[in-house]
């Protein structure tokens, strides 16, 4: 194994359950329905072990950072107490390195006793949002139906308020089509986040994302572009936008921080509530078992991670695309795309991503923008 093969980023799903129902979600709503057999939160025995896992490889890569992601289900639901023992426990073993944690969360359990927990303990906190009330109670409701913004909205009063906003890490949105783009980027931007990240809804070649039907028309690309004007024309710049910002750093030839553009080899595992060691999350929005690999944090190292086929495919640049994909002149930029939108029951991963038209729109009119602003120099 060479020497930059390793983790950076590991994801610990430390409570299976939400006490949410998003519509799209895929942990509870799409392929895969294996937090039905999971335990309700990850112990304390699996989390000194997942520790101690990342404490091994940290040593044979001879690391000097690494980030540690808590997720659900909906982490807070296990409470503040459970944040300052496993945040205790996994820097405790890593002495030396830096350590930065991070928990994303849908914001409705924000309280002065968690927020204080969390920034005692220097834990960054992202929220979900997908805009303002109508945009975002589309899809994140309550059980009963009821929309979910103004418990969203009141967590992230107190998060953005003068004491814990040094650990507000940022906003996701996930990108509904009846949503007008601008308006959304508005209204995220109003809480004045660090970051925000739009995500593409979850979907493949089998079972296509909400208005995309297989053919080239592109209403995601046209989407983002104009999102993407109205955070570009910003003066002064308002924030950063993960994604938008990806492009441009591709266009560039600097390699992206994020998985759904680029082709940088994947540098995060998950690590599930009862240990089990993951590829990418997502993967449960293809079929039952897509995302696990057989390893558990009891038997087996985050070195025996990458060697999994999953996580080798990528990290395989390139070569490892559809021939497609290979001959596509964005390739360098888009890579394909989200490793798990490529997939089909009939192809497998060995697809362009289902929202190719939409990604060549978008890189296309990015690359147009940023090069008439580069000028002669570009
Ligand atoms: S808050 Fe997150 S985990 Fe909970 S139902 Fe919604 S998308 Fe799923
Ligand atoms: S998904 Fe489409 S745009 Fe992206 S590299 Fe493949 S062919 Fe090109």
């Amino acid at each position: 194994m060479s020497r930059t093969e390793f983790l950076q980023q590991f994801v610990l799903k430390v409570a299976s359950r939400c006490d949410l129902g998003c519509d799209y979600c895929y942990v509870y709503r799409m392929a895969d329905h294996s937090f039905a057999t999971q335990p309700r939160f990850m112990s304390a025995g699996t989390i000194e072990r997942t520790a101690d896992r990342i404490a091994e490889h940290v040593t044979a890569h001879r690391l000097d950072r690494v980030e540690v992601a808590f997720h659900g289900g909906e982490p807070l639901l296990a409470g503040p107490d459970y944040f300052v023992a496993a945040a205790r426990t996994i820097r405790d073993r890593l002495p030396g390195t830096r350590v930065d944690l991070l928990v994303q969360t849908h914001g409705g359990l924000l309280d002065e006793s968690m927020l204080t927990a969390l920034a005692d303990h220097r834990i960054t906190v992202g929220v979900s949002l997908d805009g303002g009330p109508d945009h975002h109670d589309r899809h994140r409701r309550r059980r009963d139906g009821g929309g979910t913004h103004e418990q969203t909205a009141r967590g992230l009063a107190l998060l953005t308020g003068d004491r814990f906003r040094p650990i507000f890490g940022g906003l996701l949105c996930v990108i509904d089509l009846a949503n007008n783009p601008v308006e959304v980027y508005e209204a995220l931007v109003r809480h004045r986040p660090p970051e925000i990240d739009f995500l593409l809804p979850h979907g493949n070649w089998s079972r296509p994302p909400p208005g995309r039907s297989g053919d080239s028309a592109a209403p995601y690309g046209a989407w983002l572009c104009a999102a993407f004007d109205r955070w570009y024309d910003a003066s002064p710049p308002e924030t950063t936008v993960r994604l938008f910002d990806d492009v441009i750093r591709l266009c560039l030839g600097r390699s992206a921080r994020g998985e759904q553009i680029g082709l940088s080899p994947a540098s995060f595992v998950v690590i599930d509530t009862d240990g089990a060691l993951q590829q990418v999350d997502t993967l449960k929005s293809v079929r039952p078992g897509a995302a696990g690999t057989g390893l558990h944090v009891s038997a087996d190292s985050m070195d025996d991670v990458l060697e999994h086929p999953g996580l080798r495919a990528r990290r395989g640049g390139v070569a490892a695309l559809c021939a497609t994909c290979r001959e596509c002149s964005v390739v360098r930029i888009c890579g394909g795309g989200s490793y798990v939108h490529r997939w089909s029951s009939t192809g497998g991963f060995a697809n362009p991503s289902v929202y190719c038209p939409d990604l060549q729109d978008f890189i296309g009119h990015v690359v147009r923008r940023v090069s008439n602003d580069l000028g002669p120099a570009r």
